[in-house]
């Protein structure tokens, strides 16, 4: 369905130029749901804004790459061929609905001219879409909640309508990046069951971005690991869970709360911070940080290399496993 070979995206910032996304491939299949995982900072939403041709083109520029969509290059699409398929054949759930939806234009609006757009109805049809999706997405009382603007509506509700939205044109694939991030738990998982229910009904192919790693665990079967704008782990999610193979990986685990950990044990968080993109570290990106770093980690970067079958690591030593206390 999606396969993203070596893309490498370029920020011109007053600042300097800031490699955001480095050399990055992955493939997702059709029906899959891809967790993408890492910190801020590490390459995943402008991933994401770059499989949509969304990066702001006054800063952001792709230095290289291909991202091939049903066999289709999209960084090569017309803008015509573009707006076919984007927003109806592949769309998008953002961080913030706030921010995503028009706060001076009703969601009824919002929605229906998202229908027309995509759809070849008149508006009464759009309208009455606009219904069903909204009582889709679990909106009580859809046709009175058309006339709301956006602040009338929660957290929870403004991202069903995006949800809604989003699936109006039953899309083949979809990206949603971060979709709970300003939701509290309860609404969290709601959203993503409702997410993963309309996936099931569609088939619709999903790439999951997040920070937390128990959406991943409930809802993704590949994860891909990023830091510092480059894959640095991927794999099925439960391999990948019980037999991390990088270093960052284990971390980021280790750092989880677990109800299978003993009462009173400590997290043990990953020390340090993300390096600042204008200045990565030599070598492996993660070895100031990591437990294990060597001489080598500083001097030369790890290929990202296939492991075992289907699992891919960039790690000196994750071929071997032979991990050493850290001596630099
Ligand atoms: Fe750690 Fe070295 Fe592996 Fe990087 S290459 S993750 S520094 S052991």
């Amino acid at each position: 369905m999606l396969e993203v070979k070596d893309l490498t995206v370029d920020f011109h910032l007053l600042s300097g130029n800031l490699r955001a996304v480095d050399e990055v491939s992955f493939s997702v299949e059709k029906g899959e749901t891809l967790g993408v995982v890492g910190e801020s900072g590490s390459g995943k939403s402008v991933t994401a804004l770059t499989l949509m041709r969304l990066l702001p083109f006054s800063i952001g520029k792709v230095v290289k790459g291909e991202i091939l969509f049903k066999g289709e290059d999209i960084l090569k699409m017309s803008d015509k061929d573009l707006r076919s398929i984007r927003g109806n054949r592949l769309a998008m759930i953002f961080q913030d609905p706030m921010a995503s939806l028009n706060p001076v234009l009703t969601i009824g609006f919002q929605l229906t001219e998202a229908i027309k757009t995509h759809n070849r109805v008149t508006r009464k049809e759009a309208k009455e879409k606009a219904v069903e999706l909204l009582a889709q997405v679990g909106i009580p009382n859809p046709c009175n909640r058309l006339s709301d603007y956006p602040h009338q509506l929660s957290g929870g509700m403004r991202q069903r309508v995006m949800i809604a939205m989003a699936l109006s044109s039953k899309p083949d694939f979809l990206i949603a990046d971060e979709p709970t991030t300003a939701l509290d738990v309860t609404v969290e998982a709601e959203i993503l069951e409702l997410l993963m229910k309309l996936k099931e009904k569609y088939r619709t192919t999903v790439m999951l971005i997040t920070h937390n790693l128990g959406i991943v665990a409930r809802t993704a079967s590949f994860i891909l690991v990023m830091y510092a704008g480059r894959t640095y782990e991927y794999g099925p999610v439960d391999e990948v869970f019980y037999h991390p193979l990088h270093p960052y990986t284990q971390g980021l685990l280790n750092s989880l709360t677990r109800i299978d950990k003993k009462r009173g044990g400590r997290l043990k968080p990953i020390l340090g911070s993300p390096p600042s993109m204008t200045n990565v570290p030599s070598g492996c990106r993660f070895h100031p940080r990591c437990n294990y770093a060597q001489k080598i980690c500083r001097e030369e970067e790890p290929w990202f290399e296939e492991v075992t079958k289907g699992r891919f690591s960039r790690c000196h030593f994750s071929r071997d496993g032979n991990f050493k206390a850290r001596s630099i």
